[in-house]
């Protein structure tokens, strides 16, 4: 017998082979078919046979990744086609997003979570498991390396608007960072805040309202006075010079009262549609979107627009947006600028969003090193305001001199480490996104 299959042993050993990757085929195609496996590529089709990945595959379905929707670095699994690509176990991932998700589900377990819900006490359950699940997804929008279709008009805004619903969830508490108690106040805070923190402007305003309560008091002011008061923000004769502008033209034109319009607004000295924007949209709850730094920066990063002008960038995300969104919208981009999404060093590997995002990996994925990077509340630090709303997780910000051990209580509060000197820049070396005043 052997000596007759001999001969025949290179035929029946090609057409094993033939039916074996006919079967492995078939069986690509069919979970392709299905909508479970997005990605059919070389390195999909090795996860899905390796233990290695399967063990990925298990630990990702049980994480609380599970129920996240998942864009691929095109956000194509927000499209309708990919819809079927929900479900908890995720067979579709690369190798190299299993082995992330891997070792984060394996930290997840250990020290590391605890220090993961030791930083995110401040805010709260939600965020906390919003920032679980994208530790478990880290991945999803950095793309394997291979080439990805451009993705489409409706799964980017499918895909932005899902990113804000789910900042709504990982800040509930997004709001002004300027403590103000009325039209006038928040209108003076906004034009103090060019080219400062709001943290700074928070600790110099007490002193002026107690000293300028209305517009006709500071149009009254003589500037060497306001000059001295203001002195802290910087910048602080210009800035005299358009708040007692702005002061006498709300006396004069307005009855001393803000005017809730905004071709009214930016007529003011020192107020241009940023500055605008913000006090329509929190004062008399006229929806705005307001492009500061921080918002223009991290819009282009998620591909909601290419354009730096932030009238464009307005008009564009105006576009992507109902109008009842546009306020909110913009408080939690800039949190998430703030606290997350730095300009120089993103803490990707404990972005909430990560899974969402096409520029993931663009900072530090390490999960440990990331959450050390984390600002505000979100690091265990005070917040910008001196009066947050009751509903802020974090604790307030100290007052004007206090002592340096509460202002330099963490990495988000100028006046630490990070700016000892109160320069005027935010802890990420940024200036105040609120800035617009001349
Ligand atoms: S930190 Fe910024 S760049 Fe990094 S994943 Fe999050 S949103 Fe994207």
């Amino acid at each position: 017998m052997g000596e007759q299959q001999s001969p025949n042993a290179p035929k029946a050993a090609k057409k094993n082979k033939s039916e074996r990757e006919g079967a492995r085929s078939g069986a690509v195609g069919a979970r392709s078919g299905s909508g479970s496996l997005r990605r059919s590529g070389p390195s999909a089709t090795s996860a899905s046979r390796s233990g290695s990945a399967q063990s990925g595959r298990g630990a990702d379905a049980s994480g609380p990744a599970a129920s996240a929707a998942l864009p691929g670095p095109s956000g194509s699994g927000d499209s309708p086609s990919a819809s079927g690509s929900r479900g908890p176990a995720r067979p579709s991932r690369t190798s190299r997003t299993s082995r992330s998700a891997s070792d984060v589900s394996t930290a997840a377990t250990g020290a590391p979570a605890s220090g993961e819900a030791e930083a995110r006490r401040g805010p709260g359950p939600r965020a906390a498991r919003s920032a679980a699940s994208a530790s478990n997804t880290p991945g999803r929008a950095g793309g394997a390396g291979r080439p990805q279709k451009p993705e489409t008009r409706l799964a980017m805004v499918r895909r932005a608007r899902r990113i804000n619903r789910e900042l709504a969830e990982v800040y509930p508490y997004a709001h002004p960072e300027l403590d103000f108690r009325n039209p006038f106040e928040l209108l003076v805070a906004t034009v103090l805040s060019a080219q400062t923190t709001d943290l700074r402007v928070n600790q110099t305003t007490p002193a002026l309202f107690a000293a300028y309560p209305t517009p006709e008091d500071m149009a009254a002011a003589s500037p060497e006075e306001l000059e001295a008061i203001i002195r802290p923000t910087g910048f602080f004769r210009a800035k005299a010079k358009s708040l007692l502008g702005l002061s006498t033209a709300l006396r004069d034109r307005f009855g001393s009262e803000v005017p809730g319009r905004l071709q009214d607004l930016v007529s003011l000295p020192g107020v241009g549609r940023k500055t605008a924007f913000v006090v329509l949209g929190n004062a008399f709850g006229v929806p705005g979107i307001t492009v500061d730094t921080h918002f223009g920066r991290l819009v282009r990063r998620w591909k909601w627009t290419e354009q730096e002008d932030p009238e464009k960038v307005e008009a564009e995300i105006a576009a992507i947006f109902p109008k009842s969104e546009w306020t909110m919208l913009s408080h939690r981009v800039i949190f998430h600028g703030r606290r997350i999404c730095h300009s120089r060093k993103p803490a990707c590997g404990a972005c909430p969003i990560a899974h969402l995002c096409p520029s993931y990996g663009e900072g530090e994925t390490d999960p440990e090193k990331a959450r050390k990077l984390l600002k505000y509340e979100m690091g265990g630090a005070p917040g910008q305001r001196l009066n947050p709303p009751a509903d802020y997780p974090g604790r307030p910000a100290p007052p004007l001199g206090a002592s340096p051990a509460a202002a330099s209580d963490g990495p988000g509060v100028p006046g630490g480490p990070e700016n000892p000197a109160g320069t005027g820049r935010g802890p990420d070396g940024e200036p105040s996104p609120t800035r617009d005043a001349g």
